[in-house]
């Protein structure tokens, strides 16, 4: 609690981590009554969303697996420049009712990105659910049906968030300070 410095940026606390769980509990809530005969497939997205994961995993009463992915960046030869490609996931996902475990939608690229991946893996269904979401900055069209919190547009650190790298350790959620 209170304000941390992390390279040349200030950072104030926001949401302390008592609230975060209390809303995280409230969406394992809703997963529990949706997937109660779906054994769903969890994919957690890495870096980000580690922490997260490790809670919302532990408030799931229901038969359910997880398995991490991450969107691994390379250049490519090609005039398209550089490209994103899924990595890590090695399982079946036919049929399969999935659920994407993100730390926070911003554009919302990466996630409409990574349903159009999902979706040859001809899964039963696929849905979001996202620690954070800032609605201010949507760019594609996109349903998240299990968000657990809402945030304006300001950058955030913590609960498994960076700042270049750092701060992913910070307990509690912190927002920029603007100097
Ligand atoms: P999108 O593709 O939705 O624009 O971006 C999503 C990714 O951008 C997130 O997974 C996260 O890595 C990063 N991101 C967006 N907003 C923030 C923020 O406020 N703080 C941090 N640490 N990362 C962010
Ligand atoms: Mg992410
Ligand atoms: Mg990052």
């Amino acid at each position: 609690m209170g304000i941390v410095k992390i390279k040349d940026k200030t950072f104030k606390t926001s949401i302390p981590e008592a609230d975060i769980l209390k809303k995280v509990q409230v969406v394992a809530d809703r997963l529990n009554r949706d997937y109660a005969d779906k054994t769903p497939v969890f994919l957690a997205v890495l870096n980000g969303s580690f922490i997260f994961a490790a809670d919302l995993m532990r408030m799931i009463t229901v038969p359910s697996e997880i398995s991490f992915v991450k969107y691994a960046s390379y250049e490519g030869t090609s005039s398209t420049g550089s490209m994103k490609t899924l990595m890590g996931l090695n399982q079946d996902l036919t049929g399969r009712h999935v659920v994407i475990v993100e730390d926070i939608v911003d554009s919302g690229f990466t996630m409409a990105h990574m349903i159009e991946d999902l979706k040859k893996k001809n899964p039963a269904s696929i849905e979001i659910c996202s620690l954070l979401v800032k609605p201010g900055n949507l760019k594609v069209d996109l349903d998240i049906n299990y968000a657990v919190m809402e945030i304006p547009n300001d950058f955030i650190v913590g609960y498994g968030l960076d700042y270049d790298q750092e701060g992913r350790n910070l307990r509690d959620i912190y927002t920029i300070v603007e100097e």
